[in-house]
């Protein structure tokens, strides 16, 4: 992947496909990188579970301020930016996101009726947006109570024990009216996202 710095794209070489510009170079970590265009209100959302994760985020609107406000800022469509060094995550909550959240045509398959479990080694996001990998299952000494083992993706990176019964339910939507997923945690599908390694 190559960056176009006149779009903040990252591009197939050797040429832009959305401006033609030639003079592209290796992305460097800090130069902002459109991670996804959306509708206003989605961006928003977006923009909260960016934020949520530690990732800085610019937008801009994809018509111009002049018109936005025309249009009103509900039909506008956005344009996020991210660090390129935090591109691949931004990537993949984006990708998670969407998997939860967008309308699809197709009947609730049987794969939904298996019972929810813990997958060791498995990244969970919390339905607040961040990311948690399980370590293990474990058992109460004294109750024999399962427990999940997991660990913070951001942050301190720290670790945490919660009831599997507990870890594995649905977010309580008395409480939380506006969560974006149905579960409280839910695994993340494992995205072919680019990682920044690949950069030569
Ligand atoms: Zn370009």
């Amino acid at each position: 992947m190559e960056y176009c710095k006149n779009c903040q794209r990252l591009v197939e070489g050797p040429i832009c496909k959305f401006c033609r510009n030639t003079k592209l170079r290796a992305p460097l970590d800090a130069d902002f990188c459109m991670v996804a265009e959306l509708p206003y209100f989605e961006a928003e959302m977006l923009k909260e579970l960016f934020g949520d994760n530690g990732i800085p985020c610019t937008e801009r609107s994809v018509l111009g301020a002049g018109i936005t406000v025309n249009l009103g800022a509900n039909l506008d469509r956005v344009r996020l930016y991210v660090p390129y060094d935090r591109y691949a995550f931004a990537k993949e909550l984006f990708d998670s996101y969407f998997n939860g959240t967008e309308p699809t045509d197709e009947p609730e398959g049987e794969a939904e009726e298996a019972p929810r479990k813990a997958e060791i080694g498995r990244v969970y996001r919390h339905f607040k947006g961040g990311l948690y990998r399980v370590e293990g299952v474990a058992k109460h000494s004294e109750t024999l109570e399962e427990y999940v083992v997991y660990r913070k993706l951001y942050d301190d990176g720290s670790l945490w024990v919660r009831p599997a019964e507990m870890f594995l339910s649905p977010v309580d939507r008395e409480k939380y009216p506006n969560a974006m997923q149905t579960y409280r945690f839910e695994a993340v599908e494992e995205q072919d996202a680019e990682t920044p390694d690949s950069v030569d």
